[in-house]
């Protein structure tokens, strides 16, 4: 072979080698940062692995080394190209629009609230035998955030109690008369406004969207009037995601979680009490729809508004943080500028191969199947009762998987640039899902508790 290239193929042998092991260096740093151990040592155990091979062709000439080489060079192309090429890209066109409506009395949060021996426990158990002996199983546990629960913590679960009560002060603000004198606004402007107001407010994404009937409750089941229909004629909603503490989660399915949860709802529903009190004064109707206080499905709006896909776990997927959010919803009848959805295969696609939170999860909740028709649209459904069960156990919302799911990574360069391949290439989405268990496990033990947690007082 000609000298010169032999010695082209070389040099770039070894800029390759070289920046293999930089890159790799700098992602075992990011994940050193991250709290991350066991990925730390094995991006750089891999580094090493990797780059090596490069930096002894470029560097330690050995007979027909530009063979080696050659081939190192053709294996970095196909690399390359697997993660830039976009392969398995597909529209979806199925139609998933909810045929009915959810009856808010089906929830397990509402479910818990039926006093047995009571008229409306009577009532309800009339109507839906089938849902007796499931919710007799969550009722013989000590349940949330109760005394005699695995995880009972009275510090972890006071400061809990903590964020649900400050959240329930919001209870009187979230829907309110509206300025008699309404200001006339450019929905565009004021869509605008309202989105970058939320962000400054803590909001990480906000998005629009007509509201839909399907978006609606079809009767009320956490608060009053009980049993109701839900008789809400907004046109708009608007949908915002607060991020959940990625280290708080790590403890999942200790106490940790629940204080994050619970912060988190207070976080999301300050945000949405703000806008909607913001609208009204602007003199149109608007009702915050926060924590124990829904008339719309939230993730369903969320998804609509172009925030995110929902995955296996039913959760909103969104795109920098999964799972690992809170949601809240404004409905208001000021004129919005709407979003449009975006559909992610890639998302679905992702799910279909991972089931890392099937795996995790200690109830057994999730399915591993691919999804299935429920309702008229196929997708994922997690067994509800068993999750909710399972929290009345451990006195905790559990969190396992969304803590464990690979799209929970924070939001940062290295796994932005592994979220790119995710969504551009199919073949990149095959080698992700096996590569995330190798490097964080395939079901990572829960983090012990942090040394400021424990607050109880030293034996004498
Ligand atoms: S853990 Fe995996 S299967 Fe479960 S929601 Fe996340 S990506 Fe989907
Ligand atoms: S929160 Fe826990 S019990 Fe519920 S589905 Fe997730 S992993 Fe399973």
């Amino acid at each position: 072979m000609h000298v010169e290239l032999i010695h082209f193929i070389s040099v770039l042998s070894a800029t390759i080698g070289v920046l293999l092991f930089t890159l790799m260096f700098g992602a075992a740093i990011v994940s050193l940062k991250e709290r991350e151990f066991r990925a730390t040592g094995r991006i750089a155990l891999l580094g090493v692995l990797m780059s090596l091979p490069y930096l002894v062709v470029g560097f330690i000439p050995f007979p027909n080394h530009e063979i080696a080489a050659i081939f190192l060079l053709i294996t970095a192309a196909l690399a390359v190209a697997i993660y830039l090429v976009p392969v398995g890209q597909k529209q979806i066109t199925e139609d998933d629009t909810p045929k009915i409506r959810v009856d808010e009395r089906d929830i397990m949060f509402a479910r818990a609230h039926l006093l047995p021996g009571s008229e409306r426990f009577e009532e309800y158990y009339r109507r839906k035998p089938d849902k007796k002996a499931l919710d007799d199983k969550f009722r013989s546990r000590p349940g949330l955030l109760a005394k005699g629960s695995t995880y009972f913590d009275p510090a972890l679960f006071s400061a809990a109690e903590a964020s649900f009560e400050a959240v329930g002060s919001f209870q009187k603000i979230i829907d309110q008369e509206p300025a008699t004198e309404r200001v006339h606004l450019d929905p565009e402007r004021i869509t605008k406004f309202i989105k970058q107001w939320g962000r400054k407010l803590g909001a990480i994404s906000v998005g629009v969207t007509e509201l839909r009937d399907y978006h609606l409750y079809s009767h009320i089941g956490r608060n009053e009037p009980y049993g109701q229909p839900v008789d809400l004629d907004h046109k708009f909603a608007l949908a915002l995601t607060v991020e959940m503490d990625k280290h708080m989660l790590d403890h999942a399915p200790y106490g940790p979680t629940v204080m994050e949860s619970a912060q988190q709802y207070l976080a999301s529903g300050a945000i949405a009490v703000q806008i909607a009190a913001f609208i009204r004064n602007l003199g149109y109707p608007a009702r915050a729809h926060i924590d124990g206080n829904y008339r719309v499905v939230c993730p369903l709006v969320a998804r609509d508004a172009g925030l995110g896909e929902i995955g296996r776990m039913g959760l909103l997927m969104t795109p920098d943080l999964g799972p690992r959010v809170r949601l809240a919803v404004v409905t208001t009848d000021l004129p919005l500028a709407a979003d449009q959805r975006t559909r992610d295969y890639s998302v679905l696609d992702f799910c279909a191969r991972c089931k890392k939170c099937a795996v995790v999860c200690p109830s057994q909740a999730i399915s591993f199947d691919d999804r299935t028709e429920n309702d008229g649209v196929k997708r994922w459904q997690i067994n509800s009762e068993a999750c909710f069960t399972y929290w009345n156990s451990t006195g905790t919302d559990c969190g396992r998987c969304v803590r464990v799911c690979p799209y929970s990574h924070p939001d940062n360069l290295l796994h932005n640039v592994v979220r790119f391949g995710v969504r551009n290439s199919s073949l990149f989405r095959a080698l992700a899902v096996p590569m995330d268990d190798y490097l964080y496990g395939r079901n990572p033990p829960p983090l012990g508790m942090p040394a400021w947690m424990n607050v109880a007082a030293d034996e004498d």
